[in-house]
């Protein structure tokens, strides 16, 4: 029997990012090795698509808002949560979320300026996922070859 992997929807093609679109990549490998479940905090935790982008502002006490201002911290919390209970319930061991993303991303997020740069972080889910053991992956890393 394949083990379970939780996935960012949008890495197996659902139009779930925020500008409506996703980030669909070559899945045939993973497909082989594990059974995929997909997810999307931020669909989970409330947020509509498309919406506007948002960024992580601080880390303690944590607070995100979006490009127009608005505090968004109780949706990504709620997406987090969520997304524990989904990991829990389905006893999933790892994921593969998407990098960059304020939710999903395990190496990098934008500083929480909008004007596009990257500092070293995570995503709020992650965090949430790490903390009850679950490894994270993104993208990039490749584990799965
Ligand atoms: Fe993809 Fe995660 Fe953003 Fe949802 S929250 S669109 S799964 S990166």
């Amino acid at each position: 029997m394949k083990k379970k992997l939780l996935i960012s929807s949008c890495l197996i093609g659902e139009n779930v990012k925020y500008n409506g679109k996703n980030n669909l990549i070559d899945l045939t490998q993973l497909r082989e090795k594990y059974e995929l479940i997909p997810f999307c905090p931020e669909v989970a935790g409330g947020l509509p698509t498309p919406r506007p982008p948002s960024e992580i502002i601080s880390t303690t006490p944590l607070k995100l808002i979006n490009c127009q201002g608005e505090d968004v911290t109780d949706n990504f919390i709620k997406g987090a949560k969520k997304t524990v209970d989904l990991v829990k319930k389905e006893g999933i061991k790892k994921a593969l979320l998407k990098a960059n993303s304020p939710s999903c991303s395990s190496t990098f997020v934008y500083d929480g300026t909008f004007s596009g740069k990257l500092i070293k972080g995570k995503g709020v889910t992650t965090l949430f996922l790490e903390e009850i053991g679950v490894e994270v992956f993104d993208e990039n890393s490749k584990f799965w070859l």
